[in-house]
């Protein structure tokens, strides 16, 4: 609600890293040492930076092997969704499904959202700073989870380094792949939340010039 008085509206500026607040205009926490910006300025080119380039890598790691499989007689490079489909006509439909939703399904999620909120900031789209927030936080909640296809591949290769007959190795897709979520955790970390709050400040003084037209307006109908 516009109401709640901010740490801005009070003539002071919060620090992000270990929340006490200074007096506007200091430039860093004497507490922690963190830099201190009211709203980083240049926080959505950040943002996007660091979104193109997750998804400039992301293509690579859909493209390239994610696993190098060698055995005694054959051996097959397998990109992330081929992986997946052979698991699953293996038999490991759990698996191979925990690995199209961390790889497939929860980036690109995650792609669109950090796009749709940078946006909506950047655009004024009409949306409630509520759902902005939830929006925000639920892709702050992804982001430490985006890492287990690289566990995944991880663990199986260290479970087949057992056998002497076998190799499996991470192919290149994995580097990328790991690059893609660094990229889009940066870019979430990098959009500074309280844009939203003025968004939505910004709406109810529109809303409250509004009404105080109306009003001025009406004594002049009547
Ligand atoms: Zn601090």
């Amino acid at each position: 609600m516009s109401d709640t008085a901010t740490a801005r509206d009070a003539g002071l500026v919060g620090c992000i890293r270990c929340a006490r607040v200074w007096p506007l205009g200091t430039h860093h926490c004497s507490r922690c040492g963190a830099r201190l910006t009211s709203r980083a300025r240049r926080g959505l080119a950040w943002v996007w930076f660091w979104w193109a380039l997750g998804l400039l890598a992301y293509v690579p790691a859909n493209i390239w092997p994610m696993l190098e499989t060698r055995l005694l007689l054959t051996s097959s490079d397998d990109t992330i969704i081929e992986g997946a489909y052979k698991l699953a006509t293996h038999g490991s439909i759990g698996v191979a499904a925990v690995i199209v939703l961390a790889s497939v399904v929860i980036p690109l999620g995650k792609f669109l959202a950090v796009a749709w909120l940078a946006l909506s900031v950047q655009y004024h789209l009409p949306s409630s700073a509520k759902w902005r927030h939830r929006v925000y936080e639920a892709i702050e909640f992804i982001g430490r989870w985006s890492m287990i296809d690289v566990f995944v591949v991880a663990i199986l290769s260290s479970l087949v380094q057992f056998s002497v007959l076998a190799s499996v190795k991470p192919g290149p897709a994995s580097l990328a792949f790991a690059l893609s979520v660094i990229c889009t955790m940066l870019a979430a970390l990098s959009f500074d939340s309280r844009m939203i709050w003025d968004l939505d400040d910004e709406a109810s003084a529109g809303q409250r010039d509004d009404l105080a037209a109306v009003e001025q307006s009406a004594p002049a109908e009547r």
